[in-house]
């Protein structure tokens, strides 16, 4: 069903990503890699996955095969971390480093590496929600859904920093002129679990995790039970089906209207 059409019957869909941090990190990735399994609620989990960080000696066969497992279970994107695998937001240290990389040709170089190794991600979401005109264009080369943009200003983010902003799915009109569909990112746990509380839910919600939040006792159980009950008040989806669906329907907007610092 499209975007508008369930609008149109009031029938609510939810989808569900998580960003994959720490892939190489067997402890997070047995935890992420049983919950997107179990598909909580019926949610296939998209998993938007950091790519291995040769620089930083990651091993990248090993990660394509948890990539290949998690693109078995649901969807699989691509996250970007630009500064190093534990450093999300770029760093501004253009003049220092010899390999700095302007933040979009960075993600179109992953973008390029990811279809070398046979992998088809269907969206991105870069990291610390950090994004500009050059990523958001790159995305629509590769032909991604955004799922960067947010409902809400990230709260940690020191006033001046770039963000997206963007309440529900539609296409952003970029400055070339191409279409860069996007699926904002809406709600954390915390605020899904006050959502459902106070029954003020979107008409479509896209909650996230952290592969690290499974590492918590009381985030690995807790989400779970956000996403049974979420899908008592939403039908879930899955990022690429949803993805497919706003290609054509979901309404323009302009990224002038969506940039914000
Ligand atoms: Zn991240």
């Amino acid at each position: 069903m499209s975007i508008q059409s369930a609008t149109v019957v009031g029938e609510r869909q939810a989808v569900v990503s998580c960003h994959v941090e720490r892939p190489l990190d067997d402890t997070v990735w047995t935890r992420f890699s049983a919950l997107q399994r179990r598909r909580p609620g019926g949610f296939a989990i998209a998993a938007l996955m950091r790519p291995a960080d040769a620089g930083a000696g990651e091993d990248e066969d090993r990660w394509l095969q948890r990539a290949r497992e998690a693109a078995v279970h649901g969807p699989l994107g691509h996250h970007t971390h630009w500064t190093a695998p534990d450093h999300a937001r770029p760093s501004g240290a253009e003049p220092l480093a010899t390999d700095y990389k302007h933040p979009g040709e960075r993600v179109r170089m992953e973008g390029a590496r990811l279809r070398e190794l046979g992998l088809s991600p269907v969206g991105f979401c870069g990291g610390g929600w950090y994004t500009d005109a050059e990523v958001a264009e790159v995305c629509a080369e590769l032909g991604y859904v955004d799922c960067t943009p947010r409902a809400t200003r990230p709260p940690y983010l020191p006033s001046g920093e770039a963000w997206a902003s963007l309440q529900q799915p539609a296409r952003i009109r970029l400055p070339s002129g191409s279409l860069l569909p996007a699926i904002p990112t809406t709600h954390s746990l915390g605020d899904l679990a006050r959502a459902l509380r106070s029954r003020t839910l979107p008409p479509v919600v896209h909650a996230y995790f952290h592969d690290t939040d499974l590492l918590d006792r009381r985030r690995r159980a807790l989400l779970p039970v956000l996403l049974r009950l979420l899908s008592r008040r939403a039908r879930p989806v899955d990022l690429a089906t949803l993805a497919a669906a706003i290609g054509h329907e979901a309404p323009e907007v302009d990224w002038a209207d969506v940039a914000r610092l």
